[in-house]
């Protein structure tokens, strides 16, 4: 049945053939797609802010005439010019800075001309700011009218700016209020559960017009916030069941668990492993002699020591004549395991490679050459491992690192990759905090290990929350302890629709830093770096040749620099607790005595600060984790998720614990054979059919 919402895209207004590949890369392939595409969090544009009510921290509309405006040069890499606009309505005065622009945007902050902006207020050197307001130029004495609901703000990418997707995603939305579209759910279920129908949900969520609407979703308890919740995990589970039905039928490779080479490189180790860690290699010693296939989640918190553990499990294989394939979230994190995997497996005369998207020509086809030959036991990457080019000569088991990091699509995208061959063996592994139970369900298709102790001689890192005044005081802290031998992150944080922003916040700090602390050196990274580069920065600071490293949440996973004893996490608040666990997880790893300090705004709300108080008191992973969720039950952001889950549009596994009972009772019923398009329909819709797994029972 075709309907308008399996129409492409190239029929919206607004997309070309450029917006429509930047879509793509969303997902967003369909008008139906569109309609999934919830929105992150909503911004409330409906009333006008006095600039002397302004608070930092705070995203508001203002509405203030220019007093001045100027340009000046500051120093980064190549001088560039800075533009600086002072505003002012009837009851304050603050500052618009934008560090690019062009000559209309200087047209538009001419002197005199009154403007219209929205933007987050920030406090620097004694005053308010705006970094990148959006703004326009208004007639004061008939200004334009203001939202009349609050904006939805919708999970971008870079180079598709909030307002075009905002365009784009609101057609569909149009045609879903004037057309209907067929239910995705048992009508029976819906009224039983006294869920909304589709439509009525779908509208709520992009256009919330009530104020009862717009609390409830606030609080995250919109029942049509719940549907779609359980809906979306409904069809991840069908799609794991049927995934892991497929897999128990494959051939598997035959790995004998010889221990040979295993015992060698412990006994090269200079530590003796952890309790934990010999009981989860046991478990996976044990799924090799079953002669059935391995897939298996390992949970441990940061630090618990993964990665040993992931070494030691490839050289059965190895011995068995099989390679290994590790997959990192990120460039960094698999530059780090390479170099580990080579100090712990080369002498051991296993071949281990390294291959990266960024390798090209005559480098990549080597790399390509010893994987499609046996020079190369292990091969350690990110997810471009498994591109089609690549191909493995007897890829036997593969182990994906930070697994919250990846989509579950992602996950099966790779099992794909060997689908018509025997099946490779899998390890999964990952520091988010999942109660036993929940992992069962969630994870359906996966066995369960748990490394639940850390490495004797940890020290708990000193937590303590900061405010932005303090600011300077606490450079010169950072300072001290630099000219003292130690090292420093600096992480800058911003909300995750736009890493172009997230970068550009990392370079203004960059910046400052290196004019206030001209006597230390100090390196930026961030995701918009080059790879090579990413690595120098990464390499030199482990080197101990850079003082602090001002980062973005690149090096939220994994990263390992034991010497360094200090973190500034700026605005932690929007972060989700897990990721600030994750990042302080970088320190308190070497013999120095760490400190996590969390640069907060001023005006935090009592939730924010209860939030930030969690931090601070615990460092088990576990335990932040249910504190997070009895927090956010109460429910003060606007409709944020947690970040980390990126594969699920509107779920979350951990706070949405309590609809499970919901949704193994919708998977079970859909799992009947008189369901079977609405099955096919709901994995398009929540699950992607990129991996085309769709047409698969
Ligand atoms: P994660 O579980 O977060 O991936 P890693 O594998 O990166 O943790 O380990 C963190 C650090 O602990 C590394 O420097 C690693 O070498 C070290 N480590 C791992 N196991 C042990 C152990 N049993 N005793 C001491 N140090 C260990
Ligand atoms: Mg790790």
């Amino acid at each position: 049945m075709e309907d308008w919402s399996s129409q492409g895209l190239r029929y919206l207004k607004g997309v070309g053939p450029k917006i429509a590949e930047k879509l793509q890369k969303l997902g967003l392939n369909t008008q139906r797609d569109l309609l999934f595409h919830l929105p992150l969090r909503y911004e409330d544009r409906t009333q006008i802010t006095a600039v002397g009510a302004l608070q930092p921290g705070q995203r508001a509309v203002v509405q203030a005439e220019v007093l001045h405006v100027g340009s000046s040069f500051r120093r980064q890499g190549r001088s560039r010019k800075v533009l600086v606009a002072r505003l002012a309505d009837h009851s304050g005065v603050f500052t618009v800075r934008l560090f690019y622009f062009n000559a209309r945007q200087q047209q538009m902050l001419d002197k005199g001309n009154w403007i219209r902006c929205f933007g987050e207020v920030r406090f620097a050197q004694g005053e308010l700011e705006m970094i990148h307001p959006e703004f326009q130029v208004i007639d004061i004495e008939d200004p334009p009218a203001l939202d009349q609901n609050l904006t939805p703000i919708y999970p971008t990418t870079e180079g598709l700016h909030q307002q075009s997707i905002t365009k784009i995603v609101a057609q569909a939305v149009d045609k879903l209020q004037s057309h209907d579209m067929a239910e995705t759910l048992p009508q029976d279920w819906l009224k039983q559960h006294h869920f909304p129908d589709f439509r009525s949900a779908m509208l709520n969520l992009h256009r919330p017009t009530s104020r009862q609407d717009t609390q409830l979703i606030a609080q995250r308890t919109h029942p049509a916030q719940s549907r779609f919740v359980v809906e979306e995990l409904a069809a991840h589970r069908l799609a794991l069941l049927q995934r892991r039905a497929e897999i128990r039928i494959k051939k598997n490779p035959k790995i004998t668990a010889t221990v040979q080479l295993l015992n060698r490189l412990v006994s090269s180790l200079p530590f003796d492993l952890t309790g934990a860690q010999e009981k989860v290699v046991a478990d996976l010693l044990c799924d090799f002699d079953s002669g059935k296939p391995m897939i298996r989640l390992l949970q441990g918190d940061v630090g618990s020591g993964k990665t040993i553990v992931a070494a030691l499990a490839c050289l059965p294989v190895v011995e068995s004549g099989f390679q290994c394939a590790l997959m990192a979230p990120t460039e960094i994190l698999a530059e780090q395991h390479f170099r580990n995997f080579q100090q712990w497996l080369e002498p051991l005369g296993v071949g281990v490679v390294n291959l990266m998207g960024a390798d090209k020509g005559k480098k990549r086809e080597k790399k390509l050459a010893a994987i499609a030959s046996a020079e190369a036991s292990v091969i350690i990457g990110t997810h471009a491992l498994f591109q089609a080019s690549v191909e493995f000569k007897s890829l036997g088991f593969i182990i994906i690192d930070e697994q919250h990091r990846f989509g579950v699509d992602q996950r099966l995208a790779l099992q794909k990759k060997t689908i018509n061959a025997e099946m490779p063996h899998q390890l999964i592994m990952t520091a988010t905090p999942i109660p036993r139970t929940m992992a069962m369900s969630i994870y359906a298709d996966l066995d369960y290990s748990q490394i639940d102790e850390l490495p004797p001689g940890r020290k708990p890192v000193t937590t303590s929350i900061v405010s932005e005044q303090q600011r300077q005081s606490l450079i010169q802290r950072v300072a001290d302890s630099c000219q003292q031998g130690g090292q420093a992150y600096w992480v800058c944080t911003l909300i995750e629709e736009s890493d172009a922003l997230q970068c550009e916040a990392a370079e203004v700090t960059f910046e400052s830093l290196r004019q206030q602390l001209p006597g230390l050196s100090i390196a930026l990274v961030h995701g918009r770096m080059k790879s090579a580069e990413k690595d120098d920065v990464i390499q030199a600071f482990k080197r101990g040749d850079t003082h602090i490293l001002v980062a973005t949440t690149v090096i939220e996973v994994g990263v390992d620099v034991p010497n360094a004893s200090i973190m500034i996490i700026e605005n932690p608040e929007r972060l989700g607790l897990a990721q600030i666990h994750q990042l302080r997880g970088r320190v308190g790893r070497g013999s120095r005595e760490s400190f996590c300090i969390l640069l907060v705004k001023n005006n935090l709300s009592e939730t924010a600060r209860n939030r930030m108080d969690i931090i601070r008191n615990h460092q088990d992973g576990f335990i932040i984790a249910e504190k997070d969720l009895e927090i956010r039950g109460a429910g003060e952001v606007l409709g944020t998720r947690q970040t980390g889950e990126a594969s699920f549009k509107i779920a979350d596994i951990l706070r949405d614990q309590k609809w499970f009972a919901q949704v193994d009772e919708l998977a079970n019923l859909i799992q009947q054979d008189q369901y079977v398009d609405m099955r096919r329909q709901l994995l398009q819709n929540w699950v992607g059919e990129r991996q085309g797994y769709t047409e698969v029972g």
